[in-house]
């Protein structure tokens, strides 16, 4: 098996007396691609964002690469060096051209040279056809250009693993399969990836794993396959067909 790189055991997380995460255990090993499903409300936001540092959580233990995960800002701010993640919502700074959007982490959280950040960052937006939108600003971009930026932006800290929310969700459709092929082609050269998605076609084609989310409880955790040949549970089975797959 792969180096292990995610541990969760038995997190549990509550909004004042609301238990949202109940008992989470699952791993992630260094290359795996794991779509996060269920349906709305049943904690996946709430779980990646714990993931990544954003949320204190009150049970159990997470770790990543080894190096447990305390919820202390500065664990917060490390891990978020090596965990990147891009939200439904892309939230690039307006008032900053695409390049600079991109070169801010790098340069002053990272502290690398401009003149080694910015060459690659060059080539990470002509990888995903947007060389010529490197001196625009997120007004001038559609999108789903905007979002293939925010995956950029968040590759460009060299992550070793990526948290992706519904990314696609809020873009028009025509929007939707560039920046879907953007995570087929990160998937393929092997990046660690939790995915929560809609798209349950492209789910299928990228995940190795599904973890299934019921109110809070990972009821399913599978190969991707045998989850969308045979879904496991009742839920799971309502939740395809909910989906229209
Ligand atoms: P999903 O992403 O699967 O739709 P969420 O993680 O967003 O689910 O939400 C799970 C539950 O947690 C919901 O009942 C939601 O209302 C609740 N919740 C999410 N964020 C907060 C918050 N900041 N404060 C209180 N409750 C929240
Ligand atoms: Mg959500």
């Amino acid at each position: 098996m792969a180096d292990l790189l995610l541990d969760v055991q038995h997190l549990s997380k509550a909004y004042q007396h609301n238990q949202i995460l109940k008992d989470i255990s699952f791993q992630v090993h260094k290359g795996e691609v794991v779509a996060l499903l269920g349906r709305s409300g049943s904690g996946k936001s709430t779980l990646i964002r714990t993931l990544n540092g954003l949320e204190p959580f009150q049970g159990g233990t997470l770790a990543f690469a080894g190096t447990p995960i305390d919820p202390t800002p500065a664990t917060w701010l490390a891990l978020r060096q090596r965990i990147g993640m891009v939200f439904q919502s892309y939230d690039l700074f307006p008032n900053l051209t695409v390049l600079e959007n991109v070169l801010l982490a790098p340069v002053k959280v990272a502290k690398r040279p401009r003149a080694d950040a910015e060459p690659e960052a060059r080539t990470l937006l002509t990888d995903v056809g947007l060389a010529d939108f490197a001196d625009r600003y997120p007004r001038q971009l559609s999108g789903g250009q905007k979002q293939r930026v925010a995956i950029v932006r968040a590759l460009a800290m060299h992550p070793e693993m990526m948290l992706f929310d519904e990314v696609t969700a809020s873009l028009d459709p025509e929007m939707v399969r560039g920046v879907l092929d953007m995570m087929t082609a990160l998937a393929q050269r092997e990046m660690t990836m939790i995915v929560v998605t809609h798209e349950m076609g492209f789910a299928r084609q990228v995940a190795d794993r599904v973890l299934f989310l019921d109110d809070g409880v990972i009821t399913v955790d599978t190969p991707a396959e045998a989850f969308f040949t045979a879904p496991p549970t009742d839920s799971a089975k309502a939740f395809l067909a909910s989906m229209n797959y």
